[in-house]
């Protein structure tokens, strides 16, 4: 099977300098020495194995704390035009930075459910050259994944798991496995043999995306004792979206005097306000508490299970095909590509 890696940067094929990591590494040898040695019939008990890789290296290499929307529609630009021809490849890998991997994935997820071929993006916490890297296993899982014949849409191979690719978030900066799906049970676990499990729906799809535009999104958490001026300092100018992570179930203090009005005040002029959680593992319920209700009447609405990378790209996801305000808020709601239960 012909699988196309998608080389965007990264500390996969990052190399010393006098002002810290940047990209530099030889990935196209390194890739070849990986793939040049023999191949177990059945590609080490996970699938079928790739037969042909191919490398599109993409201009520049990033380090991912630089990704903006346009960086993340270039992954996607680049897996459209090479997948047009019925000759193309049959899986896509992206190699990534793990910093936002997260994001990437969860933002190619919406803009590509159309597309029948697998893209599964990974990264490494160490560069490819070092000592007891993780770059190889990685990059070999992701591989793997791609060809599996067992997993579509966008996915993310890293440490022992493959997880869904809007489902997913970085839990640690030096661990191996550093990415949890807090909402969905992995989609398969490395072993001999590999772990498959039910991948969660897929979404209703959206149909002739719009491409990635920047966006005016605020990312706020409350705190113990912010007051309304603060909250209200914080959104002036006002965005066109705020996500406003709350505490629990998605719990703000609302006896706060004019916290509420704060809100309030930006939902009638428009700006979408979408209540996440703090908690790693959360599922928020606005009506469970006072606290969460008085955000309710402000014309807030619930984020759901979704992680704050599934929820800030599909937002603006959204914002790019051209909502805003009400709409947008009846909008983030909606199950796009499997992003929220
Ligand atoms: N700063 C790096 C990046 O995200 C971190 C990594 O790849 O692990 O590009």
């Amino acid at each position: 099977m012909h699988v196309h890696v998608i080389y965007t940067g990264g500390t996969i094929g990052m190399v010393d300098s006098p002002r810290g990591l940047v990209p530099g590494a030889d990935l196209e040898g390194w890739l070849t020495r990986l793939l040049d040695r023999p191949r177990t019939p059945g590609a080490s008990q996970g699938g079928p194995g790739p037969d042909d890789v191919t490398l599109t290296s993409l201009d520049p290499l990033i380090d991912s704390s630089n990704a903006t929307p346009a960086s993340w529609q270039q992954v996607i630009d680049t897996v459209r035009a090479l997948a047009a021809p019925s000759t193309g490849p049959a899986a896509f890998v992206v190699l990534h930075g793990t910093d936002t991997l997260a994001y990437t994935a969860a933002a190619a997820s919406y803009a590509l459910t159309d597309l029948p071929h697998p893209v599964v993006l990974t990264g490494s916490q160490l560069p490819l050259g070092v000592l007891g890297s993780d770059a190889a296993g990685n990059v070999t899982g992701a591989l793997v994944a791609a060809t599996s014949g067992r997993v579509g849409g966008v996915s993310l191979f890293f440490g022992h798991r493959l997880l869904a690719g809007n489902r997913a978030t970085k839990t640690s900066s030096w661990a191996y496995d550093g990415f949890d799906s807090p909402a969905t049970p992995p989609l398969a676990r490395v072993g001999a043999p590999w772990r498959w499990y039910p991948a969660p729906p897929a979404g209703t799809g959206w149909p002739v995306p719009r491409p990635y535009a920047r966006a005016d999104v605020v990312v706020l958490d409350l705190v113990p004792g912010i007051t309304a001026r603060r909250l209200e300092a914080l959104l002036t100018p006002l965005p066109d979206a705020v996500v406003l992570r709350a505490f629990g179930v998605g719990n703000a203090p609302g006896a706060e005097p004019g916290l509420t009005r704060v809100v309030k005040e930006a939902v009638e002029a428009g700006t979408a306000v979408v209540v996440a959680s703090q908690c790693h593992e959360a599922r928020v319920r606005l009506g469970r508490y006072e606290t969460g209700e008085v955000l309710t009447r402000a014309g807030a609405v619930g984020a759901g299970d979704m992680t704050l990378e599934a929820l800030y790209t599909k937002i603006v996801f959204l914002l790019s095909q051209g909502l805003r305000g009400a709409g947008l808020s009846d909008a983030v709601g909606r199950d796009i590509a499997g992003e929220v239960t």
